[in-house]
């Protein structure tokens, strides 16, 4: 686990066969107050777990799992996770959420075609991700987590439900995979995705001031520079129709 700040360290994913979500912890350690945001990949959370126990960090101070979108990715090895943290909540934006808690996964999935791979590449069943959510996002919330204050911001398009989670003070932005470096952008042909939303999306997160950028692949980037959101959604805007 790295520290980027004080209150944000980064576990970066382990990318497999498939890709790997990274995870972040939010809030000051001291706080005892402390969030896991995204889980990762199938099989993907033991790592995670024990990386942030090797920081010295006690298991019982994570409260809570907030998911940027439930892509199989993401929501993976939640249910591993949650074994290890049974008293942690879930939260979510409530359009993913109602898909879950109804044992819908077509969400996770995104595509019929892969729900049949992964079915059988993983041995699972059908009703694997059904998930019961304590908290259900809306966007335009402001969350204390852990002494430190983050907005919730929906930017629907890669999925229905994604969120953004910015912390203003330090201009940090967790933007799921919405927006990447080398000015990559969340794929958008899945179930519950949107091209134009999309460019919306970006649009929006564009208007904020960003320096560090922790999307829930690749690279992340400190400094990052300025207008590189607007540039970005400007690059993709003919494809996102
Ligand atoms: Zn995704
Ligand atoms: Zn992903």
């Amino acid at each position: 686990m790295l520290k980027i700040t004080e209150e944000v360290f980064y576990i970066p994913g382990q990318d497999a066969f498939m890709p790997d979500s990274h995870a972040y912890v939010l809030g000051k350690p001291t706080s005892e107050d402390l969030s896991l945001v995204d889980a990762g990949l199938l099989g993907k959370g033991s790592y995670k777990i024990q990386s942030i126990q090797k920081a010295g960090i006690e298991l019982s101070s994570i409260k809570r799992i907030i998911m940027t979108h439930t892509h199989l990715d993401h929501i993976g090895c939640l249910a591993e996770i949650l074994k290890q943290l049974p008293w942690a909540e879930l939260w979510m934006h409530h359009s993913e959420a109602d898909l879950l808690e109804q044992g819908d996964e077509r969400g996770v999935y995104g595509m019929d075609m892969f729900r049949v791979l992964c079915q059988l590449q993983f041995g699972l069943k059908a009703g694997a991700f059904k998930f019961q959510v304590n908290r259900k996002l809306q966007g335009g919330e402001t969350l204390d987590l852990g002494n430190t204050v983050w907005e919730v911001i929906h930017i629907p398009g890669h999925s229905m439900g994604s969120i953004g989670l910015y912390h203003r003070p330090m201009k940090i932005l967790i933007p799921g995979d919405v927006v990447y470096s080398d000015h990559a952008i969340g794929r958008f042909d899945l179930y519950g995705a949107d091209a134009s939303e999309l460019r919306k999306s970006l649009v929006s997160l564009a208007e904020l001031e960003v320096d560090i950028l922790l999307p829930g692949h690749n690279q992340i980037v400190e400094g990052l520079p300025k207008g590189y959101i607007l540039k970005t959604a400007r690059q993709w805007e003919p494809y996102l129709k």
